[in-house]
């Protein structure tokens, strides 16, 4: 008996995984994550989110694809479109936001629900924290994804690192006329806070 499983048994375990979304348990993201039982809506539009990765795994674009649902129509769907627009900011989960957005006429996303087919990089979830859906469901694991050459960890190590011992270096260079930048925003009457 091997001490570790073979290709075959990890193909075996990996499939289980795959067919068994209550066990298959992602990433933590700072807090242990707990299974979640999705509804047959919920695993339809994660289907379309996936179907739509695979068709841009097959085209010009990255193997990613997100939707965004508000009381169960789809406002906006997306591929990755990095590459083909030139647009490294372009991931699926950016485009379809800022698509959703537009579709409503609004900079946030009450009440709806994000279903991408993989778990969100830290850009993404920053967008996805400013949009302010009600949830995200996510099908594949940051794991997942590193594996195929897309790994995001780098960046989430980075963000614990004081800004001038980044990878990329940030530096506060204090001005004197920083202030007035939010003395006109708070003089402003016609903001809109968000
Ligand atoms: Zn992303």
């Amino acid at each position: 008996m091997p001490l570790f499983p073979t290709a075959e048994q990890l193909a075996i375990i990996r499939l289980a995984l795959i067919q068994d979304p209550i066990n298959k348990l992602p990433s933590k993201g700072g807090a242990p994550m707990t299974a979640f039982k999705p509804s047959l809506q919920d695993l339809a539009f994660l289907d379309r989110a996936l179907a739509l990765a695979k068709s841009s795994a097959q085209n010009d674009g990255g193997p990613f694809g997100a939707l965004v649902v508000q009381d169960g129509h789809v406002l906006a769907e997306s591929n990755n479109r990095v590459t083909a627009h030139h647009d490294p900011t372009a991931h699926a989960e950016v485009e379809a936001i800022r698509a959703a957005c537009r579709s409503l006429g609004h900079h946030q996303l009450h009440g709806c629900t994000l279903y991408s087919s993989c778990e969100p990089c830290p850009m993404c979830l920053g967008a996805i924290y400013w949009a302010r859906p009600e949830r995200v469901l996510f099908a594949s694991t940051r794991q997942e994804a590193a594996a195929a050459g897309f790994d995001d960890a780098m960046i989430y190590e980075e963000l614990d690192l004081p800004g001038e011992q980044r990878g990329i270096p940030c530096h506060w260079v204090n001005r004197p006329q920083q202030s007035g930048v939010w003395e006109a925003w708070q003089l402003n009457r016609n903001r809109h806070s968000y």
